[in-house]
């Protein structure tokens, strides 16, 4: 592992009476391509302990849901059988992670956790940390297995746009290409720890949780490393060529990865590292590689970028740029000839039925296609009473239905339509300086009627 994905947090005295090493998993759900859960191995082996993976479930987080909870129970069910195989101890409480955890670290030897970017992730840890400080013997190491590049290795600021970071991030992700293989633990014995939860009915689980159940479990999409793998198979295999074309919301030429990857179910290094294997194996063109790299190393790494330097990420007055702002602030009381409040935009009976079929994906599938998040997003802007409440509109829907929703790229994203990471356009009404999108536009580009067809289907 390159030594800058590690962050070693503080010494610990080896006390013989310690019975277990704990990796406290939340951001990388997974095993595969897992720095932190190979570390804590590497840690465990050294002090010839056991290792028990921890994994805090949280009901009163922030926007969870039936649909997001059942996608990421999915992959930790996953999880918890390799481990088992792997010897190693899956154990789940429910309550807030960074306070339940305290309840297995009495007799742990050390501490690993995974680095995560957003506020709350960030708070936990760091809370966690105080509250640890005491504690003489708990070594605590804390990995970056998220990204390719680490956030603060990319840039130690927040950048202007992808042509900013581009460059920086090309000259350092190959010494980043840094998972070979999982190390196998040497203390094979299981720990007698109590689950609050086996995960063998994860639907009875979710009934039971207080979570809000009014968005369900999406009937489309699989949770899992599983599901993720056999997907990104099929899309190097018969979607690749396809790739480039894939900004035409009727083709289905994407990965479908984003979902995977924001629940950690599969590492981007992973498939990064499948994507070199396919083109040496002469399955992927060079231009989808090229292609299908910007996306997720160059912008995915941007967003993250973006929500560990910029404080405010997620309030309307601090997101964007101070010529979006001026911008704005020249448009605040521009005619509009349409204002939807949102129950209508939800409920997709606005009178746009590009809009409409796009909100019905977001809502019935947890999903909806690049381009459409873009101009989903734009028409909300377009119909609303305020620009403050169209971020608020567009990112509550955002958080609200998408699987992969509640991202570092949920706030870029969100932001990208409010002049982030963009540019200044020609000055129109209702939008002033920011980029403006029309129903014309995917008329001229795209098959659109037949994506309107597809979500007719739903
Ligand atoms: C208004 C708006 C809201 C968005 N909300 C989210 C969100 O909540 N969660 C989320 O993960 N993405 C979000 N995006 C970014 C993007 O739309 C999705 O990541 C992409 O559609 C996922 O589909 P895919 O995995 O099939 O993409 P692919 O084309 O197969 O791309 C592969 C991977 O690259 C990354 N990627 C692709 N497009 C982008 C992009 N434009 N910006 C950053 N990274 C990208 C993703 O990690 C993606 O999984 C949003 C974009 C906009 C404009």
């Amino acid at each position: 592992m390159n030594k800058n994905r590690l962050l070693h947090l503080k010494d610990g005295k080896t006390n013989q009476n310690k019975k277990y090493v704990v990796y406290w998993m939340q951001q990388s759900q997974r095993v595969h391509y897992n720095h932190a859960l190979n570390h804590a191995i590497k840690v465990a082996n050294l002090y010839q302990l056991p290792l028990v993976c921890f994994f805090g479930l949280d009901d009163t987080y922030k926007d969870a849901n039936e649909r997001s909870y059942a996608f990421m129970l999915d992959g930790l069910k996953e999880v918890k059988e390799i481990l088992t195989k792997l010897d190693i101890t899956f154990v789940l409480r429910f309550g807030k992670p960074q306070e339940v955890v305290m309840d297995v670290l009495n007799d742990a030897q050390a501490l690993i956790m995974d680095r995560a970017y957003l506020k709350i992730q960030r708070a936990w840890r760091k809370d966690l940390f105080h509250k640890l400080t005491d504690n003489e013997d708990l070594l605590i190491d804390m990995v970056d297995t998220d990204l390719i590049v680490p956030v603060h290795i990319a840039s130690d600021k927040s950048e202007y746009g992808a042509y900013t970071i581009r460059p920086k991030i090309k000259r350092l992700y190959e010494s980043f290409r840094d998972f070979k293989k999982l190390s196998i633990i040497d203390n094979k014995k299981l720990v007698d720890i109590i689950s609050d939860d086996d995960l063998s009915n994860i639907d009875d689980l979710i009934q039971k949780m207080d979570i809000d159940h009014s968005v369900p479990k999406s009937s489309y999409y699989h949770g899992g490393y599983q599901a993720a793998s056999h997907l990104f198979s099929t899309f190097i295999q018969e979607k690749s060529d396809h790739y480039p074309e894939s900004s035409d919301p009727s083709t289905n030429y994407t990965s479908l990865m984003s979902m995977y990857l924001h629940f950690g179910q599969i590492s981007s290094l992973e498939l990064l590292e499948r994507l070199y294997l396919a083109l040496e194996q002469g399955q992927l063109k060079g231009e989808t590689f090229d292609q299908y790299i910007e996306q997720l190393l160059i912008r995915r790494e941007l967003a993250f970028n973006y929500v560990f330097y910029r404080q405010g990420y997620d309030v309307f007055e601090t997101m964007t740029e101070n010529w979006a702002y001026q911008s704005m602030n020249a448009h605040e009381f521009d005619h509009k000839d349409y204002l939807y409040d949102l129950e209508t935009l939800e409920s997709y009976q606005t009178h746009d039925i590009y809009f409409n079929a796009a909100m019905k994906q977001m809502v019935k599938t947890g999903y909806m296609h690049n381009y459409m998040r873009m101009y989903w997003a734009k028409k909300i802007i377009e119909w609303s009473p305020s620009f403050k409440k169209a971020y608020e509109t567009t990112l509550y829907l955002n958080n609200k239905y998408f699987i992969d929703g509640r991202d570092p790229n949920s706030y870029a994203g969100v932001a990208w339509c409010f002049g982030k990471h963009d540019r200044a356009w020609t000055e129109r009404k209702i939008f002033g300086k920011l980029r403006y999108m029309n129903d014309k536009g995917l008329e001229r580009k795209f098959n659109i009627k037949q994506y309107v067809q597809d979500m007719d289907q739903l």
